[in-house]
């Protein structure tokens, strides 16, 4: 049951000010903080964060990509000069490895049980637009794919957290070294468990 999770506020989450608010509202469900920093982000890290040879993710990208514009009546040609998934994940990647090294980030790791799950629904749904009022992109952002692939640029969510435990298992050991992460007991634990 015990999981942990890689948390990283974005630039713009961090230029907004939000940081003291987001951290909040994983700390007030009950996860306990292991590992914090502000850092600015290498593209070393970015490229190896967002791996531009994980062919499954592009190809998903191009094609969430491709249906938001058939919504719109976008013709991908026109915007994007292809239609190709493996070439739009490419340049969507490209668009993240800018965004998450354009300026500092907090990144931290939460700890708990069903952490990773829990933490996507704190976060709520990728695209602003879409999320839950409630959840942090649903309270402080709008953005949608729309505005973010006509501005040639990825997608403001304000956070990035991992999807899966595998996921997390990957992102943390890149981010946090095992001797910046702390174990001690939440006060809570007693009462929540
Ligand atoms: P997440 O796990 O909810 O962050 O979402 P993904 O792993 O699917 O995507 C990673 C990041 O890529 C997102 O947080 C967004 O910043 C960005 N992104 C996702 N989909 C799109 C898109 O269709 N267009 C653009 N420009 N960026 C996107
Ligand atoms: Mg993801």
């Amino acid at each position: 049951m015990e999981e942990r999770s890689l948390v990283v506020i974005k630039p713009d989450g961090v230029v907004r000010g939000l940081t003291g608010k987001i951290i909040s509202r994983f700390e007030e469900v009950g996860l306990k903080l292991v590992a914090a920093k502000l850092l600015k982000v290498t593209k070393s890290l970015a490229e190896k964060h967002y791996p531009g040879d994980r062919e499954a993710w592009l190809r998903g990208m191009g094609e969430k990509t491709l249906e938001n514009y058939k919504k719109f009546k976008v013709d991908p040609i026109k915007m994007l000069g292809t239609n190709d998934t493996h070439e739009i994940g490419l340049m969507i990647q490209k668009w993240l490895v800018d965004y998450i090294s354009s300026g500092p980030v907090l990144a931290f790791v939460v700890e708990g049980p069903h952490a990773v799950e829990l933490v996507r629904k704190i976060c709520g749904n990728t695209l602003p637009l879409l999320s839950a009022p409630g959840t942090i992109r649903g309270d402080y952002a709008f953005d949608s794919s729309y505005l973010a692939n006509t501005g040639k640029r990825a997608i403001k969510n304000l956070v990035h957290s991992s999807g899966s435990i595998e996921e997390a298992q990957y992102e943390i050991p890149l981010w946090f070294s095992s001797s910046e992460i702390f174990q001690y007991e939440r006060v809570e634990e007693k009462v929540m468990r």
